[in-house]
């Protein structure tokens, strides 16, 4: 569905040569500072399908290296959107102090 070299860990303009936006700390320092729910993913389940890169507001679903999904906790802001768009169901929400 997409191409691999849509998905990178660029860091100010990437790889890519896309116009990949990055979380940022901002005036609210960073978002996933106030979350109460954070987005737990189950590798068995995971398809890297990577809608919920597509769908997170925030832009804090990256690929590795390793070819897995990850959530950069620092800026997630716990909405829940990507585990609600997940077709696999692999992404549970959990509270922070879980
Ligand atoms: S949407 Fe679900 S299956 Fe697709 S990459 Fe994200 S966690 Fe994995
Ligand atoms: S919970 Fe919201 S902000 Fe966090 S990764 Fe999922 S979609 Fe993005």
């Amino acid at each position: 569905m997409f191409g691999e070299h849509m998905f990178i860990e660029s860091s100010g303009g990437g790889s890519s040569g896309l116009p990949v936006a990055e979380p940022v700390i901002g005036a609210a320092g960073r978002t996933g500072s106030w979350r109460v729910y954070r987005p737990q993913i189950d590798k068995a389940k995971c398809t890297r399908c990577l809608l919920c890169w597509l769908f997170c507001p925030e832009g804090c679903v990256k690929r590795t290296h390793e070819n897995d999904v990850e959530i950069d906790l620092n800026y997630c802001k716990g909405c829940g959107v990507c585990a609600e768009e997940c077709p696999s169901r692999a992404i549970t929400m959990i509270r922070e102090e879980d």
